[in-house]
């Protein structure tokens, strides 16, 4: 069967005497190897202010408590993502409000964002789904207009671009996953890109229980309470080598991404997705619609190729009842999104054969 997701890891001759190094070094918890990795990220997403920590869910976190997000708030978001999104969100106290997608791209339609907030919005989260990045031209003069953070999530998105340029260098809060089968892994971790120093040093207090690693223990004193949020050494490095992969892995996302955009373009009951101007895809899945999608799912299966849902639309979990409304076009896209392989495993004859099936037909 061709996977949907697949962990990359760097050779184990390259990376097995590094991880030796660090883990009979005398030192794995936060330390040089975080820093030098936070240094590489940060070059690779043209953002000085990248911070590391253990997972996406602790940078959404962070993301949303220097945001300002708490009890009795609202943030507007879109059920169309991974869980971490929306149950971070819950994690603060606030409410989930349910922004529409807009259906040639299923991800958050700024049209339906503005009909959403209110008062009480104190975030608007942007998931760029799949890779996809979110009409940020619009949601930017939103941002403008009403004095509302964006906060992007952006697990999907290492390698997408906006403006020409990498997607962790635009918004005032990015938020980047580390995970098994994310673009790039450190086994877990996770990055929160922030748009200067006082918010950088906001969050590398959250991420390590409110104390400031920079002074001495014994001279600091805990003002507000922080979460045990850091990376670690071992984490780090196993980064620091996945870093040296990182453009040659991306490229081959979106080598794949761009072939099926047009190799799928005219065949009957596939409609491929629109871009938003300005923006450029790393295609960590490659998403599409499809007519009659479990009978697609089955004959993909039947001819040794993973073809899924993937994700749950979250408004279906119990924990966001509350939230609940009417989201015509997400029902309208989600009865016939897809996902086919499209990662760094997939050879241009892997390509090829899963384009021949779908032109058979289903
Ligand atoms: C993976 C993922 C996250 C969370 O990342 P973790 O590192 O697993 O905590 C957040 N949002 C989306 C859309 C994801 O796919």
């Amino acid at each position: 069967m061709i996977p949907l997701v697949k962990s990359f890891f760097p050779p184990a001759k390259e990376l097995m005497p590094e991880l030796e190094k660090v883990i009979y070094g005398g030192y794995v918890a936060e330390g040089e190897y975080v820093y030098a990795f936070e240094q590489k990220f940060g070059e690779y997403v043209s953002n000085p202010y990248s911070l590391s920590l253990n997972s996406g869910t602790a940078a959404l976190h962070i993301a949303l408590m220097l945001a300002g997000v708490g009890k009795g708030d609202e943030v507007i978001s879109t059920a169309l993502t991974a869980e971490p999104t929306n149950v971070a969100i819950k994690l603060t106290g606030a409410k989930v409000v349910w922004g529409d997608v807009d259906i040639q791209t299923g991800l958050l339609d700024p049209k339906s964002v503005r009909e959403k907030i209110s008062h009480r919005t104190k975030a608007i989260m942007l998931v760029h789904y799949a890779g996809m990045v979110c009409n940020l031209d619009e949601f930017n003069k939103i941002a403008a207009e009403y004095n509302i953070p964006l906060i992007e999530d952006a697990a999907h998105a290492l390698g997408s671009r906006y403006n020409k340029k990498p997607i962790g260098s635009n918004a005032s809060y990015t938020v980047f996953s580390l995970q098994a089968i994310k673009h790039m892994t450190t086994v877990d971790g996770g990055f929160l890109c922030v748009k200067d120093k006082s918010a950088f040093d906001k969050g590398r207090l959250k991420r390590w229980f409110g104390l400031d690693k920079t002074k001495a223990r014994l001279e600091n004193d805990i003002t507000e309470a922080g979460y045990k949020y850091h990376m670690n050494n071992v984490n780090a490095t196993i980064g620091l080598v996945q870093m040296r992969h990182i453009k040659e892995i991306v490229a081959k996302y979106i080598d794949n991404g761009k072939f099926y955009d047009n190799a799928l373009k005219n065949i009957p009951g596939v409609e491929t997705l629109h871009y938003y101007p300005n923006t450029e895809s790393s295609y960590w899945l490659y998403t599409m619609k499809v007519d009659r999608r479990s009978d697609f799912i089955k004959v993909m299966e039947a001819n040794g190729i993973t073809a899924s849902e993937l994700h749950l639309r979250n408004d279906r979990h119990s924990i966001f009842a509350e939230s609940k409304i009417e989201l015509p076009q997400l029902d309208e896209f989600y009865k016939k999104m897809v996902h086919i392989p499209c990662g760094w495993w997939i050879t241009k004859e892997d390509r090829e054969k899963i384009v021949e099936t779908i032109q058979k037909g289903w």
